[in-house]
């Protein structure tokens, strides 16, 4: 009783393990990770803008910087500029010609005295484009010689004495960008009016001074912070960056694609814009990546949360059904304790008072009193082994047996109730089997329950019919009838403590759902093993088979 009670236990602690860990569990770590998912989106969305926010504070060091060298390289220019005063105009002419040489990079360099006139000296090798040369020239000496003064009073107010202006040459047969860079003079008096101007070479600004300029910008960034590498390049404004083709320069590891941020250059290089981006990847596909991860684990979490809800319904399915099967079995035992009591009662109460007058109406009613007693004694036996095989206490009795005699004996027990009950009886039994280790009792009992189900289960044709024969090396015990037979999806279930079929003989018949769970427990326990073939409303036919080597020990209980 208290393996049983251990048992039920251990059910029921399986049962909150099971609970605890397919659904419980699962379902607090879901909460928990959508939970977590909300404050990651929000995460998300931070890094998101934070990453923006980055982007357009290095655009906007970046245009600081690449400023602050065109201004350095434009206040080099503008210390080696003649005196407007003391030179003569040849002398102002070869000392312009004198910084074209030195700095390739300028395209031309010119000095507007508006007392002396213009002067305009293009980069000797440029000059294979003289339309650009006259063009320029003459426009700023016509603008110069109208905003002059006004324009050199805007510089005088700034820190720094400079003023720019971009536009559009032809370099090679196609538009190409151009930065002109005016300055007033050192030390002249306020009221002159001189400008003195560069113009940065388009193929400069294009092949060296950008390139290398967003390189270091790249790499300054890098060793300041690492992490995700960037890419940054310059294009014209108008073609937003989308235009592969029209890009004027980019940094290593550009590839292609929009930039993320961009960033409209003003002051030196205005009509240019300037772009960023991860080298690779974009900020998007980081996001995408990560809601991905999060519906990813979401999902993996939902499959095992119903997977655990599935599992526990089964478990809980089978606990009610085996509930049910236990109450079904109370009322069945009480009803099959009473019957045979009540009419043992009955007949030997009438006996007692001497009212049988005929002595083969006495010997009907003590036939009666014994097989009602044999009943009773054959149910509370099951009942015992049954409660004894649960509580693993069930022991076997193995001895050296003549099956066939054993077989023999039992049968002939029965052969009175049987033939009375109205079955063609026949049987077939092989004597020349050799001695076999069983447990004589308990194979009885096996038979006998067999016997009674074939008895109890069969209504127009009564027929029974119990072989012993031997074949592939084990003996062979087969009870056959001819009654209601048993389903094939209820086969699998007769064995099962408690299982009753749904057939409504079954439901009329006294019962208890033990007798084939015994069954099977006695001849597992002999090393055999039991089966059954029938089809329902022609009969059943139950086959024990037993090694007819040694038999092994018990086993432990019976599994539902
Ligand atoms: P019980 O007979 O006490 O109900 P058993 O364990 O002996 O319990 O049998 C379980 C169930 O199997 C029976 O209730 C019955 O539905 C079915 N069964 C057993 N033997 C037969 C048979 N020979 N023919 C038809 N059904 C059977």
């Amino acid at each position: 009783m208290k393996k049983k009670a251990l048992s039920s236990d251990c059910k029921r602690f399986r049962l909150m393990l099971t609970l605890e860990l397919a659904v419980m569990l699962p379902a607090a770590v879901l909460l928990y990770v959508n939970f977590r998912q909300l404050h990651v989106i929000k995460r998300d969305k931070n890094v998101e803008a934070t990453i923006h926010r980055d982007f357009f504070q290095m655009l906007t060091i970046s245009e600081k910087r690449i400023n602050e060298k065109a201004y350095t390289m434009a206040e080099e220019v503008r210390g080696l500029f003649p005196s407007p005063d003391s030179d003569s105009d040849a002398e102002k002419k070869r000392r312009l010609d004198l910084i074209l040489s030195n700095s390739p990079w300028l395209a031309h360099v010119f000095l507007f005295d508006v007392e002396r006139g213009f002067l305009f000296r293009t980069q000797p090798q440029k000059m294979t484009s003289r339309e650009e040369h006259e063009k320029l020239s003459k426009l700023f000496e016509g603008w110069f010689g109208l905003d002059g003064k006004m324009m050199l009073e805007g510089m005088h107010k700034r820190s720094r004495p400079f003023f720019c202006h971009t536009n559009q040459v032809e370099r090679a047969g196609r538009d190409a960008f151009i930065t002109h860079v005016f300055f007033s003079l050192p030390q002249l008096p306020k009221d002159r009016v001189v400008l003195g101007g560069l113009s940065f070479d388009p193929d400069y600004l294009k092949q060296t001074f950008f390139p290398e300029m967003l390189d270091e910008l790249i790499a300054r960034k890098a060793t300041e912070e690492g992490g995700n590498r960037l890419a940054m390049m310059v294009y014209p404004v108008e073609s937003e960056g989308g235009d592969t083709n029209k890009v004027l320069a980019a940094s290593a590891g550009w590839s292609e694609g929009k930039p993320e941020v961009s960033r409209n250059l003003d002051e030196v290089f205005r009509g240019l814009a300037l772009g960023i981006k991860f080298q690779g990847t974009s900020v998007e596909a980081i996001a995408r990546r990560w809601a991905i991860q999060g519906f990813l684990t979401l999902g993996v979490l939902s499959l095992a949360m119903i997977g655990g809800l599935t599992l526990t319904y089964h478990t809980v399915n089978k606990e009610l059904a085996l509930a049910r099967l236990k109450s079904d079995f109370v009322s069945n035992v009480s009803h099959e304790l009473r019957t045979p009591l009540a009419l043992i009662r009955l007949y030997a109460e009438t006996l007692e008072l001497g009212r049988i007058k005929t002595q083969e109406k006495a010997e009907g009613y003590y036939r009666i009193i014994r097989k009602e007693s044999e009943r009773l004694t054959a149910l509370i036996n099951n009942i015992l082994d049954f409660s004894r095989i649960e509580a693993g206490a069930k022991e076997y009795d193995f001895r050296e047996t003549d099956i066939a005699d054993l077989v023999r004996n039992t049968l002939d027990a029965y052969r009175f109730q049987i033939e009375q009950q109205g079955f063609a009886f026949e049987q077939n039994i092989d004597s020349s089997i050799p001695p076999v280790h069983v447990d004589r009792e308990a194979i009885a009992r096996a038979l006998v329950n067999l016997v009674n189900n074939a008895l109890k289960y069969s209504a127009d044709e009564k027929f029974l019919c119990v072989k012993l024969y031997r074949a592939n090396g084990a003996l062979k015990i087969e009870v056959i009838d001819r009654g209601i037979g048993i389903t094939r999806r209820e086969q699998s279930k007769i064995f099962e403590k408690f299982y009753r079929t749904g057939d409504p003989l079954v439901h009329n018949t006294k019962g208890s759902g033990l007798g084939l769970a015994l069954v099977r427990h006695i001849t597992v326990a002999h090393g055999g093993e039991v089966a059954v073939e029938s089809t329902p409303g022609k009969g059943s036919k139950f086959t024990l088979s037993l090694p007819l080597v040694k038999a092994t020990q018990p086993v432990a209980s019976i599994t539902a």
